[in-house]
This record gives C-alpha cells, structure tokens and sequence, in this order.
C-alpha cells in the first residue's frame, strides 16, 4: 500500500489502528486532521504466532485490515501500513511501532483502546521508549465502558449476568414497555431456549450470507497458505465478510431470514450442520465492522414489526447487550491476573487431536472438524463438547485459552478469555459462572444424534464402550467432590456419587487415568 505523499509540516498524531479495530467513527479518529495527521496500521507475524493462529483466522483479519485500509485511503485518510511481505517487516507491533516512530517522528501517538491487555501494554512501553505519549481513548464500540462495569461490580460478592443484562435493557432502553417494563412480562425467556431438533433434524435453514473472495481477499489467502503453512485450519471454503458493507448484508441477511428461529433450538446440535439458526456475527462485531448498536436496534425492529417472537428476539439480544458486554468488563477488570487463574489445579496437556479433529469421539470430531474448516463451532459446541471435555480431562487453562484464541475467526482475547477461563473451565473459581458445567455423555445425546454413529456409549461410565464423558464426568465429581459439596448448585449432582460403590469408583478413576494416559482406543 503506497505511503501517503510527503507532507508540509511535522506529524502531529499517528493513530494506531489495529486488526480488530475496523471503525471509521472510533474515538481514536475523533478530531482527526488529514493536514497534520495519519494513520498507521501494520500486519506483523506475531500476531499470528503467539498463538498458533489458524489459518482462516489469520486470513480473516489480514482481509478486513486490507479493505480497511482502502476505505481509509478513499476518505483521504494519510495512511502509513506495513504489510505481512513487506522486506524490513518488523515482525511485532512493537518492534514496527518503534521503526515507524523513528522515521515518521509524531508528535503523539492516538489509539482506541484495544482488545488485548497484551497488546495495550506492548504499545504503551513502545511509546514510552520513544518518550511519547499515547492517547489511549474509551473503545465507545462498547454499551457499557469498563469504568460503567467496575462501578455494577463494585460491592457485589458475585457476578451474574442477569442483573447486569436488567440493567443494560434498562440504561438503552432495549425491549421495554412504554412502563419501562420488559417486553411480555419477562426479562429472560432463556428456558425457551434448549430444545432439541426432532429426529429429522433441523430441516431446511436459510443459508447465512456467503462472501465470495476478491482480488484483495485471494492474494491475502495465498499469502497465508504459504507463509503459515503449517498452522491449523484451511482457507478452502472462506466465505466471511470482510468489508463494513458484507457485514451489513450478514446482518440483513440474519434478520430477514433466521432470526425468528434463532430462540428454540439455539443449544442443539447436529452432525455436518455448522452453522444452523446462529449470526455467525461475532467475527464481523470483534473486528468492529458491525457496531452492537444496530445489531440490537435491527432486532428489536423486527419484533416490533412482527417479523420474530419475542423469545427470539430477547435470547439473541441477550446475547449481545448482555453476555458480549459482560465478559469485555469481566475482562478489564480481572486482568492481568486473570490469565493465571487455574482454581481446579488442572495441568493435564491439550490432546494433540484438538489440533487435527482425529478422534473417534463423533461429536469432538465434528466440532473441531468444522471448527478447523470454518473457524466457526457455534456457542453449544463450544461449552458443552470442546470445553467441557477439556473440563473433566483437566486441561491446563491455559493450553486451552491457546487453542480457543487460535481456532476461531472471531477470537480476541478480551471475549476468548473469560469464556474458556471463567465460563468454561470454572478457572477463575466462580467470578463468571455459579458452578462447573459438567455433565455425562447423555447430555450431548439429549441435544443432537451423535452418540448413535460413535463407537462409545454415552451411557456407560466403565468398560470398554464407555464414553470418555460420561466417565470423566465421574472422575471429576470424585476429584472434586469436597469442593462441588460446598456449592448449592452442585449439591445435586456431588449427591449422586453416594451411589458409587467403592469398586465402581476404583473403576471410573482408573479408566479416567487410561484415558489420560492415551490408552483407550480413539480418545
Ligand atoms: P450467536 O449464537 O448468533 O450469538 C449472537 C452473538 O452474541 C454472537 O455473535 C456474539 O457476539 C454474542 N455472544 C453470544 N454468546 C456470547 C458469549 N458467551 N460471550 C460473548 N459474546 C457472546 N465469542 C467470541 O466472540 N469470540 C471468542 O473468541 C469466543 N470464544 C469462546 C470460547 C468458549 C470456550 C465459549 C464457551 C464461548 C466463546 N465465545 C466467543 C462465545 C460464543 O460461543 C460465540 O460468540 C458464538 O458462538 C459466535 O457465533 P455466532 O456469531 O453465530 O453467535
Ligand atoms: Fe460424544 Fe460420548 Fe456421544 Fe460419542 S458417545 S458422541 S464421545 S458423547
């Protein structure tokens, strides 16, 4: 991408734009002059190696960086870029930051504040070096800043999520009577929401909005085949948007078409059906292509035009101006030390398939088949496949949080994070979730027909068919029985242990520990 011409006078902001910050109306931009100012963004290998980022991701952010900085160029917006295949490419931000200081001498460095604590710190010590000073501004892509979420945490012994989501849908005014009520009486109609698909599955779903790729998006797909090669994930079938207009026409797209039927079966799944009632928004939101905003507002139309039920409505916005929200403050208040809580002393290694999809377990095998081809798993696959067998394996959370920020086109750690630690894991002890959530392999043969085409049985905890879940589940109520007792919602379930004889415990623990041990076939 050409250098902006040389100009008159001296620089006076540089400001840095990064991957995931693809808004032209950012507050980085606010009171942006092209006479004295410019923008600089920069493709770096560290971003793509820190993690072993998948290739579609990678591919992902590459594309919408290069359109952005088009668009930016369109405006006569005075544009600095490094890209990836650039000779002299500094290889981290940091290190291209300080090059870029060096030879273009700003007065002052201007950012929107990003999305990695990692990445603000990275910034902030290449600043200091240079004895600059860097403007980091309030990210207002948010509905609620970081300063609004300390002020709802402060005092509160626990977070939850419904009380901050009641007070969202009360401070913007989303899905309320005139009264200042909720819509129909309820505030959440989440239990609405976890139906199965019938045994004829899930019928005919209207397709999500596919982007074919252009000449900018094919040259970044060849220039990530090559340069990471080996990283996981294929760019065969990319198809996201890339551009603020896809992401409108996704958003569209959703509304018009699927989300009426968002609600029902949000927690079901079925085999080689990757993409089902969801948005697939999340990717063109975390790169800011989409602003939540409109995303709420485009919803809440179409159930006030009639066009979808308010169950619908309520779980997806729910998901948006609560739960998206939620995590970013959990976040920014919990970090850095957030990133080392391991509360349930796991330390066991990530499987090596979590790489590859080879497993016989059918369910982890299409999730992460799909998650490898896509970069997409939706939200159940996730929780209740992927995370919740690295849960009762006892998975380091940290090997984990790498795989989860590598895999998927829309992991940034400020949403990746919390959702593997907190949500998943149960790392953090209880700040984002009341309990673990584990469950047996029958969980996932209520939800989807999986179970029926594995070599496992979900139905058994020993012996040779036993499903790896279903004993791990038992393995890990006897691991950590003492402390789930002292939890009322797990009380139930640690119950249940009582009707294990000692024999039978001996049994579940020592298959467990095969398992573990890689030594039962096609676990
Ligand atoms: P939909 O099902 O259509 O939901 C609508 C939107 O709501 C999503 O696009 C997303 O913006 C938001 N949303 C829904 N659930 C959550 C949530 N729990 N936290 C934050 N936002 C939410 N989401 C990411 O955006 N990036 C991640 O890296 C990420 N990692 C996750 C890791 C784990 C272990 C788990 C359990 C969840 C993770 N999620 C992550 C949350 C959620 O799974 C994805 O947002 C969702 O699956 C994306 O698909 P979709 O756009 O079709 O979502
Ligand atoms: Fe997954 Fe167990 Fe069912 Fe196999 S039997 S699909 S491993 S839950």
């Amino acid at each position: 991408m050409a250098e902006p011409a040389s100009r008159p006078g001296p620089l006076r902001h540089l400001v840095l734009v990064l991957g995931d910050q693809l808004d032209a109306e950012a507050s980085g931009f606010d009171g942006f002059d092209p006479g004295c100012d410019a923008v600089w963004m920069a493709e770096v290998a560290e971003e793509s190696t820190h993690v072993w980022s998948s290739q579609p991701r990678t591919a992902l952010f590459l594309a919408a960086m290069r359109h952005f900085a088009q668009a930016l160029g369109a405006a006569g917006r005075p544009l600095h870029y490094t890209r990836l295949d650039d000779p002299g490419n500094r290889g981290s931000l940091a290190a291209q930051l300080a090059a870029d200081i060096a030879r273009l001498r700003p007065q002052a460095l201007v950012m929107t504040a990003p999305g990695d604590w990692r990445v603000l710190q990275a910034l902030r010590e290449a600043a200091a070096a240079a004895g600059l000073a860097l403007d980091v501004r309030e990210d207002r892509h948010f509905l609620c800043s970081v300063r609004e979420f300390a002020a709802h945490a402060r005092g509160r012994k626990q977070l939850r999520l419904e009380f901050f989501y009641r007070e969202m849908r009360r401070r913007h005014g989303v899905l309320l009577t005139p009264a200042g009520e909720p819509e129909g009486g309820e505030w959440n109609y989440d239990a609405d929401n976890r139906k199965p698909f019938g045994p004829q599955g899930p019928g005919f779903v209207p397709p999500r909005a596919t982007f074919e790729p252009d000449a900018t998006t094919r040259e970044v797909i060849a220039l990530v085949r090559e340069r990471f090669a080996a990283h996981p994930g294929r760019l065969d079938s990319f198809a996201w948007p890339v551009t603020r207009a896809q992401a409108l026409q996704s958003l569209q797209r959703f509304v018009d078409e699927r989300l009426a039927g968002f609600g029902d079966v949000q927690d079901a799944l079925w085999p080689g059906e990757p993409w089902l009632w969801h948005s697939h928004l999340a990717a063109a939101l975390n790169l800011k292509l989409l602003n939540p905003r409109e995303v709420v507002a485009a919803a809440e139309a179409a159930y006030r035009a009639g066009r979808a039920p308010l169950a619908a409505v309520e779980g997806f916005v729910r998901q948006i101006l609560g739960w998206r929200e939620y995590v970013r403050g959990i976040y920014w208040t919990q970090m850095p030390g957030y990133l080392e809580r391991n509360e349930l002393g796991a330390h066991e290694p990530l499987p090596a398939w979590y790489w590859t999809g080879d497993t016989a377990m059918a369910c982890l095998k299409d999730a992460i088949g799909q998650t490898l081809e896509h970069g997409y798993a939706h939200h159940i696959q996730r929780l209740m496949v992927t995370g919740l067998y690295a849960l009762l394996l006892g998975v380091d959370p940290k090997a984990l949080h790498a795989w989860y920020l590598a895999v998927y086109v829309d992991a940034v750690e400020w949403v990746e994070l919390p959702n593997t630690l907190g949500m998943s894991q149960y790392a953090d002890g209880g700040v984002m979730a009341s309990k673990p959530y584990v469950a047996t392999g029958q969980y996932i043969a209520r939800m989807s027909p999986h179970c029926k085409g594995c070599r496992f049985d979900p139905t058994q905890r020993t012996g040779d068919r036993a499903c790896p879940f279903t004993t791990l589940y038992w393995d890990f109520l006897m691991r950590h029985e003492q402390r789930l007792a002292a939890n009322p919602r797990m009380a139930l379930q640690v119950k249940n242990l009582a009707r294990l004889a000692a024999p039978e415990r001996e049994a579940v623990a020592a298959r467990a520990t095969a398992i573990r041990r890689g030594e039962v076939a096609g676990a």
